[in-house]
């Protein structure tokens, strides 16, 4: 139960993100709200919690997931995009039963948790981590997804959209909302894209989409050519390229403005990235899996310069293979660095400040990802007693650069509820492991 004392969390470090680290630190806590922030001594609470060596920041925010693929983890290995893609997709439908996908949904929310996300934009074909997420008490939204690429499809595809949303908004709760996403520019036709802008605007559904996230998407898009324009004529879908850029069809087609999270954006322009600011959209940043799936490295500073909020996100673990937003943003910053050829181009705050308040942003939350007075009580905590963590300089660089990803959270705090603690998933499915274990057999039967 979230009580109404004040609750003071003490940490050797505190990083607020919204303003400089404290040596030293306490976050006051009441119900699911932070009340107070500064140093230890002059905490006034009717509780103290103390952490000890730890870091204690805001929780972690992925910005970009797909919970029902957790199971899929390392079984694509070296695909092609394309094929990585409808291999993926074929297994969902025809290997995995809908308690396998809920199953792999649960298994990657802990996963989450022991990592200190607090928040988890979910893009689900199934709906089922809505489930997953109201159970383990973690905040985020589920983008409910919609495909379609032949146009004579547009009416089965809203019909089922209007239904699957209809049905998570029955199931939803205070933490976790419900959105949708048309796929992809490869996957979607313009008139569907056209008609779930439409209905985005009317049911005040915010969406996610991936977009400009390969070249060949881009030559799909532009040219009609390449795999993606292949696989669709085989199947007698008629295909033109319009001339246009990925991020100019969301544009044409009414869906590029300030509801609009584009997933991705590799392989935006400059053109491309004005119309984003100009409309007010968002973009998460997935450096992991661009980088593995051999898509590129996306424009961000170019992004943070153009003013648009800007996330990060792992995408799911078929193609990362973690659920670690620490991780990203180290990837986010030696991805930089190498694409600029300079050793300044992200500084390690200004990688945490994307995995937090930056995601917050990005996904339209307000006081979300920051340590100040009336934000949301969204907070967690890493241990900094290892060797290598001696001696700290800075706790920002010794977060993302020496710790890395891969150590359970000490704390997982969301909403004023503690999740985690010292490592441990307080309310965790026992049976998940095994059950996950056993779609995992099934999926090794699978040939293509
Ligand atoms: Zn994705």
């Amino acid at each position: 139960m979230v009580g109404t004392q004040r609750v003071a969390w003490h940490a050797r470090w505190v990083l607020p993100v919204v303003s400089a680290p404290i040596a030293h630190g306490a976050v006051v806590v009441q119900g699911d709200r932070i009340v107070w922030v500064g140093t230890s001594d002059q905490a006034v609470a009717d509780v103290h919690e103390r952490l000890g060596h730890c870091v204690l920041m805001p929780g972690l925010v992925n910005a970009h997931a797909h919970l029902e693929l957790t199971t899929l983890r390392g079984f694509l290995e070296g695909l092609e995009f394309g094929q990585w893609l409808r291999t993926l997709t074929e297994i969902r439908a025809r290997v995995l039963s809908a308690q396998d996908i809920i199953d792999s949904a649960r298994l990657g929310v802990s996963e989450a948790l022991l990592a200190g996300i607090t928040t988890i934009a979910d893009c689900t074909a199934s709906g089922a981590s809505l489930d997953a997420m109201n159970e383990a008490g973690i905040r985020g939204r589920v983008y409910l997804e919609t495909f379609g690429p032949d146009r004579s499809q547009v009416a089965q595809s809203m019909s089922d959209l209007r239904a699957g949303v209809q049905a998570l908004r029955a199931r939803a709760n205070t933490l976790v909302s419900v959105g949708v996403s048309p796929h992809a520019p490869y996957t979607v036709s313009d008139a569907l894209f056209a008609a779930v802008a439409e209905y985005a605007a009317a049911e005040q559904l915010l969406v996610a989409s991936h977009v400009a996230e390969s070249t060949a998407e881009v030559r799909y898009v532009r040219d009609g050519s390449g795999p993606f324009a292949e696989r669709l004529a085989a199947r007698g879908i008629a295909v033109k390229g319009t001339g246009e850029s990925p991020m100019a069809l969301l544009d044409r087609t009414g869906l590029l403005n300030e509801r609009l999270l584009c997933v991705h954006a590799v392989h935006a322009s400059a053109d491309d990235l004005s119309r984003v600011a100009s409309s007010g959209a968002a973009i998460v940043h997935c450096p992991i899996s661009n980088a593995k799936l051999g898509q590129g490295i996306a424009p961000l500073i170019n992004m943070r310069e153009a003013g648009i909020a800007v996330g990060l996100g792992t995408d799911s673990v078929a193609s990362n293979d973690r659920m670690d937003i620490i991780g990203e943003a180290r990837q986010a910053v030696l991805l930089q660095s190498l694409q600029r050829q300079t050793p300044d181009a992200l500084a390690a705050s200004d990688a945490l400040e994307l995995a937090t308040l930056g995601g917050a942003r990005a996904l339209r939350y307000e006081l979300l990802g920051a340590l100040a007075a009336g934000y949301q009580a969204d907070l967690c905590a890493f241990r900094i007693d290892a060797l290598e963590a001696v001696p700290v300089y800075d706790p920002a660089v010794l977060l993302v650069h020496v710790l890395g990803s891969g150590r359970a959270a000490a704390l997982t705090m969301v909403g004023g509820r503690v999740l985690v603690r010292d490592g441990a998933e307080l309310n965790a499915d026992s049976g998940v492991r095994d059950r996950v274990g056993m779609a995992a057999e099934k999926v090794k039967q699978f040939v293509t």
